[in-house]
């Protein structure tokens, strides 16, 4: 590991002051020399590793007082970005209105780690290619830009087989990312001049020709909160995994369903484990809406859902398995007692 400073400012702005301070507009957040650092679950493993080498590191937990609070006021959602994935997980609220978020982050990682980790880190975690995290591997267009990608003639059993490019296979691996972009959530950010909200559809950004740039984040700005307008009592993650505890997943899906007299009035399909990034599958959603659910409408459906899928060499199962978790996950959320 190599030698860093390290600050611990007691307020946002003083915060983003730091970050601010080597910020090029034009290098990918996450290989800013200066990082934040929240439960630093994912930022130590890889400076560890030599795949980040940050000369600063700006610890922004004395920011929790304000940035980790859960909010349920006026039937909406606010979750502070440095409440811990475990206090949200277990949180009775958010269990009986937002099931799909409680579950998402339960069936995330560790119970060690899920005490460490801050949300606003979890949806930045990096991909878990191999070939990323080891440098002794020089071909790694997200890591070393222009160098090719090892993992499209190697090993590419748990890469993406949705959004990729011909530069970057790699998947997104994170878990609550499906439940805030199935439901529609914002990302409130804050940088050294201004604050901005976006969709957190709009945070993460494919591979396309540039897979070093992860998301549209500006180096120095911080994520303070995401919010869910509505509640979604009918609403599930399922997800499938090697083994059924402390893995990533292979395959996974974010439901939520608006079921009135039966019919289904509003539905949201996300997809984690077969994408480069948190995935929406919104033409699947498009068939359910105004029918009532069943057997086939559920086949149909997760058919949609992968249409565009490209697998790989070692990763095509995951099409076939894709399909399975998202009928799966539909039928867990029609059977809902609401
Ligand atoms: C063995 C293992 C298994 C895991 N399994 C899973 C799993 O199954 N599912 C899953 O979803 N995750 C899994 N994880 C990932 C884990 O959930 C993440 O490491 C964790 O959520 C990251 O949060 P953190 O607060 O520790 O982030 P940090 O490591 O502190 O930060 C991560 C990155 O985000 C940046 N950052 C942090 N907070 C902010 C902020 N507020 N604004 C702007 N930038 C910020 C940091 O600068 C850094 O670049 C696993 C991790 C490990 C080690
Ligand atoms: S899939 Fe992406 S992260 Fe993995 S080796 Fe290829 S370029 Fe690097």
């Amino acid at each position: 590991m190599r030698p860093f400073a390290y600050s611990r400012p007691t307020d946002a702005n003083s915060a983003v002051q730091a970050l601010s301070a080597a910020a090029s507009a034009n290098s990918p957040v996450a290989d800013a020399a200066i990082q934040a650092l929240a439960g630093g679950t994912t930022l130590l493993d890889l400076m560890k590793l030599d795949v980040m080498r940050p000369s600063a590191l700006v610890d922004i937990n004395p920011l929790s007082d304000v940035w980790s609070a859960v909010n349920l006021d006026g039937g909406n959602l606010k979750l502070g970005a440095l409440a811990r994935m475990s206090d949200v997980a277990a949180h009775a609220d958010i269990q009986k209105n937002y099931p799909v978020v409680a579950d998402a982050l339960k069936l995330a990682a560790s119970p060690q780690i899920r005490n460490m980790a801050s949300l606003g880190g979890n949806v930045l975690q990096r991909t878990r290619c191999t070939y990323f995290r080891d440098v002794s591997y020089e071909n790694c267009n997200k890591r070393n830009p222009g160098s090719g990608c090892a993992a499209m003639d190697g090993f590419n059993r748990t890469h993406a087989v949705l959004g990729t490019s011909g530069q970057c296979i790699a998947t997104y691996p994170g878990d609550f990312a499906q439940a805030l972009i199935a439901l529609n959530a914002t990302v409130e950010i804050i940088g050294k001049s201004s604050a901005r909200t976006v969709s957190f559809a709009e945070l993460h950004r494919a591979p396309g020709n540039s897979p070093q740039i992860e998301t549209t984040l500006m180096p120095g700005e911080l994520i303070s909160s995401f919010s869910i307008q509505g509640r979604w009592p009918r609403s599930t993650y399922f997800k499938v995994r090697d083994r059924q505890s402390y893995e990533f997943a292979l395959s996974s899906a974010a439901i939520a369903l608006e079921v009135q007299d039966g019919t289904i009035r509003d539905a949201r399909i996300a997809l984690g484990g077969v994408a480069t990034v948190p995935w929406r599958a919104r033409k699947a959603e498009g068939l359910l809406k105004g029918e009532k659910f069943d057997d086939a409408l559920a086949s149909q459906v997760a058919e949609a859902a992968f249409e565009d899928a490209v697998g790989s060499k070692h990763n095509a199962f995951k099409i076939a398995l894709g399909k399975r978790v998202v009928a799966r996950a539909l039928h867990q959320a029609a059977a809902m007692e609401i």
